[in-house]
């Protein structure tokens, strides 16, 4: 049984995809998806050997050997010219990272038609890099699980070049449209988090820094939005 985070990437698949699962750990993303039947090829990219083992273990198990293929290997490196990958999937990380994954591999990025991208924190740097890298968002989720709430990014190769305000950028464009109750619970939160970390920073009568700026920035994107949500 899948968690609704990964049950929800997963959704996003298309059928008969050739997936890249970056950062798969158990690999329990592409291993779900081949009993399904939903994809026809996977390979599960791990840079830590524990992860990786784990990945070998539960393909192995699930006598999945043939469908998924665990690979030891930094990002997208994991991905080989003749596994024709289509679809790349990385969950559970940060943002920052996620984007730096992608920065790391345009070559294995050639035939990919379709990201789904779930990052835990700093989903706005992944919108720029994707509307920086000529793909365009489809689809968004926002989702609470244990305490935690989870975006998920789905996009695909943009036929026009788009570009997100800053707005979109922050918010995800379709997750702005929608304003779900889970959404407005996040960024309530966020606003009172950055609405204190402006007060400590001018309690600490610091030079106004960029930092400061870029807070403010955001508190009045926040407000603007969760005023319209009424
Ligand atoms: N994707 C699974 C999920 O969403 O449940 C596992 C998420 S786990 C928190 C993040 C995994 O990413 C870890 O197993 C970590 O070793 C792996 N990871 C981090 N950086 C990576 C990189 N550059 N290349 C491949 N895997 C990476």
């Amino acid at each position: 049984q899948l968690s609704k985070r990964l049950a929800t990437v997963g959704a996003f698949v298309p059928s008969g995809a050739r997936i890249a699962d970056i950062g798969s750990d158990h690999a329990y993303l592409p291993a779900h998806l081949a009993l399904k039947k939903q994809i026809s090829y996977a390979v599960a990219g791990e840079v830590v050997r524990g992860p990786y083992e784990n990945a070998h273990h539960e393909i192995q198990k699930l006598a999945l050997s043939e469908l998924v293929h665990p690979r030891l290997a930094d990002g997208l490196a994991a991905i080989e010219p003749d596994d024709h990958i289509d679809t790349i999937t990385i969950a559970g990380m940060g943002g920052p990272l996620i984007r730096q994954i992608l920065t790391q591999g345009p070559a294995q990025l050639v035939g990919v038609k379709r990201l789904i991208l779930q990052p835990n924190v700093g989903a706005a740097t992944v919108r720029e890099w994707l509307s920086q890298n000529g793909f365009e968002l489809v689809d968004e989720r926002i989702l609470a699980e244990d305490g935690h709430t989870y975006e998920i990014l789905v996009a695909d190769r943009a036929t026009t070049p788009v570009t997100y305000s800053p707005a979109e950028t922050l918010f995800g464009p379709f997750l702005l449209a929608e304003k779900s109750p889970v959404f407005i619970a996040k960024w309530q939160h966020e606003l009172a988090r950055a609405q204190q970390a402006v007060q400590q920073m001018q309690q600490a009568k610091v030079e106004p820094t960029a930092h400061l700026a870029a807070a403010q920035a955001k508190i009045t994107l926040i407000k603007g939005v969760l005023e319209d949500a009424g």
